[in-house]
């Protein structure tokens, strides 16, 4: 399981460690993007508060979750947004002794709140291909989109905006940070320094698994 705040990288991260790992990947935010997409009535629900910067509630992310956990036995997975308030941890932990699956792996990306806001503030993504850019760290440099060929149509998403971001963040201080006590308390918790570079932090995550 990741935990973090938003921009701290856990995506990135946990698309590396799914493939050196065989894990199944259930990133809430893009099983919530996805309903989001095909208008169903929980993507609107969902849409109405990642708009404004709020959680989706957590009725409606423990539903979805469930639906996928419960699908696949076999499967290990690697949970990444999920869960993200108290209630959601509770609800995760009924589940998993229902299928007698232990949590194995608990890693906190920890990054700087100004850091944060940089990150968050400046990301955009392109409407065809779906590639991600950034302002600072990753600029669009005009070349061709690799879904049309022309050039990438950018867009920034509603909850990439600078008052959202800043909603986010306390959103995530007010309800997410309460699980570093959580799952500390069991003593399941590593502490991953998300403010290195990519294959730093990486590195940190796969000492963290083997128990380095
Ligand atoms: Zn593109």
């Amino acid at each position: 399981m990741f935990l973090g705040p938003p921009g701290a990288g856990k995506g990135t991260q946990a698309e590396r460690l799914k493939a050196d790992l065989g894990l199944t990947h259930l990133s809430t935010g893009d099983l919530l993007r996805d309903e989001v997409k095909r208008g169903t009535p929980l993507g609107l629900e969902a849409k109405r508060a990642m708009d404004a910067g709020e959680l989706v509630p957590d009725a409606v992310v423990v539903g979805m979750i469930r639906d996928r956990l419960v699908g696949d036995a076999a499967a290990n997975y690697l949970l990444d947004g999920f869960p993200r308030t108290i209630g959601q941890a509770e609800a995760l932990d009924a589940m998993l002794a229902e299928k007698r699956a232990p949590i194995e792996h608990v890693l906190l990306l920890s990054v700087p709140r100004e850091e944060l806001v940089r990150r968050l503030g400046g990301r955009w993504l392109c409407r065809n291909c779906g590639k991600s850019y950034h302002e600072t760290f990753a600029p669009y440099g005009g070349e061709p989109c690799e879904a049309t060929g022309g050039k990438c149509d950018l867009y920034q998403r509603d909850d990439d905006r600078s008052d959202a971001v800043a909603n986010r963040l306390n959103v995530y201080e007010a309800q997410t940070a309460p699980l570093v006590d959580h799952y500390g308390g069991r003593g399941l918790l590593r502490r991953i320094d998300g403010e290195r570079g990519q294959d730093e932090v990486y590195g940190q995550i796969a000492s963290a698994i083997q128990g380095g």
